[in-house]
């Protein structure tokens, strides 16, 4: 019957809008004690934006954009991710001109064709930072520090942080030499997309869902025995600053990150208790992104968070507020003139701040009683003929039951609701 979402696409519905609010006030309130400013940016961007500012090894780029042409011939796709887009926002707004480091935040939908299940849909939200501008391992720890915060904000106590440096253009050639050989021992056993991936970009197929892949990747060489000098100082003061902090980590030496642009720094936030897709916030530095994107070079670092494995996660831990949005008061009128008041009453309390319904539909006071019961109004002040001559009315506290006669006035009435 009708129509139905597209696959892998969420409603979210009034009985769930409430705990993303209350998420995204949590996230943008973090955000912004760090000094982290809004941005938003288009929906749909250059397809060639994602090609080069993602990577063309990427699976995000060789399976799961969402690519259209447009009347004009152009190729556009619908943003899998938030870095290449905010990346071309700074370029193209000359924003490095401004004070630095630049710290920016989004909260935003994105779009991967994958194949939908429990924490991974087609349409799906992140909370994002970018920080632009500084080189230093600091930078990398407040982000860090940032989605660290967010989580203690909720009270998340199942959170772990996993960390690991994949080098620079200088010590990675010599990894990725190692890496490659110990895949072609085992090239035959490789999921196509590793084979196709073993000369174009071996350390691709360290982050392969494929299981087969992943046990090869087992026995793989490490990343981290083959920092250079600068790369693992780097790694050193992070690990430094985070101790300093009390920031407990595990180093993870399978971290790799799906996308190319990231340089030294990647760090996962996971959450074993929400099932296998248990990556709640991946992050990382990407020094060569502006220049691959045609900046001059510009040192960035900045992560994604998963809002739906955020929300997962609090429910696991039991971490969902009580959020009440209903009417503190509603208006119940008897009659056509009593509707009248009503519905100015209800606008006037509105005006001065106060959540306030009447009726809409000329329903009896039963219907309407029903009604303020169903959407969880806390008062009910019942309204007659009666009531408006004699200027008193009886106001009941649906909370307690109890009701009481109060003088028909703007101001009588917001003293007795909004205590
Ligand atoms: P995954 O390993 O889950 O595929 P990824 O490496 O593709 O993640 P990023 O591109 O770094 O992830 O995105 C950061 C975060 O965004 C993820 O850790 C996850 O919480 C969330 N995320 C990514 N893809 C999806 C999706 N399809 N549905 C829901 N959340 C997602
Ligand atoms: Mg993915």
């Amino acid at each position: 019957m009708g129509y139905q979402k597209p696959k892998g696409t969420l409603d979210i519905l009034p009985s769930e809008s409430g705990v993303w609010l209350y998420v995204e006030d949590t996230i943008r309130r973090q955000a912004e004690l760090a000094g982290f400013k809004l941005i938003r940016f288009p929906t749909f961007e250059a397809t060639e934006l994602f090609n080069r500012g993602v990577g063309g090894t990427t699976d995000i780029v060789q399976k799961e954009m969402y690519t259209f042409i447009d009347k004009d011939g152009s190729s556009l796709t619908l943003r899998p991710e938030g870095t290449a887009c905010v990346a071309r926002s700074v370029l193209e707004n000359g924003l490095y001109a401004g004070a630095m480091p630049l710290k920016l935040y989004y909260l935003s939908n994105f779009f991967r064709r994958e194949r939908p299940q429990a924490g991974r849909s087609r349409e799906f939200w992140q909370f994002g930072v970018e920080l632009f501008g500084s080189a230093g391992a600091e930078a990398d720890a407040s982000v860090i520090l940032l989605a660290n915060n967010v989580f203690r904000a909720f009270g998340l106590q199942n959170i772990k942080l996993k960390i690991n440096s994949i080098g620079c253009p200088n010590c990675r050639p010599a990894y990725r030499e190692a890496l490659k050989k110990h895949f072609e021992r085992n090239q035959d056993e490789l999921c196509q997309t590793c084979k196709d991936r073993l000369d174009t970009n071996p350390l691709r197929i360290l982050d392969c869902k494929s299981p087969v892949c992943k046990n090869i990747a087992k026995g793989a060489p490490r990343t981290i025995d083959f920092l250079c000098d600068d790369c693992k100082a780097h790694f050193d003061k992070l690990k430094t600053l985070l101790d300093d902090c009390g920031v407990s980590y595990e180093i993870d030496t399978n971290i790799v990150r799906g996308l190319d642009y990231y340089t030294k720094t990647v760090f996962e936030f996971i959450n074993e208790s929400i099932g296998a897709q248990s990556t709640v916030c991946g992050g990382g530095r990407y020094d060569g992104l502006i220049e691959e994107l045609g900046g001059q070079p510009l040192p960035g670092v900045g992560f994604g968070m998963g809002i739906t494995r955020l929300i997962q996660s609090l429910k696991d831990e039991n971490l969902v507020p009580e959020i009440d949005s209903s009417a503190t008061v509603y208006i119940a009128p008897l009659g056509e003139a009593a509707a009248r008041k009503a519905f100015v009453l209800a606008e006037n309390l509105r005006e001065k701040g106060v959540a306030a319904e009447t009726d809409l539909c000329a329903r009896s006071l039963k219907a309407q009683m029903k009604y303020a019961d169903k959407t969880g109004a806390k008062f009910v002040l019942v309204l007659g003929d009666n009531e408006i001559n004699e200027g008193k009315a009886v106001l009941q506290n649906m909370r307690t039951g109890e009701k009481i006669q109060i003088d028909l006035s703007l101001e009588r009435i917001m003293n007795t609701v909004c205590l």
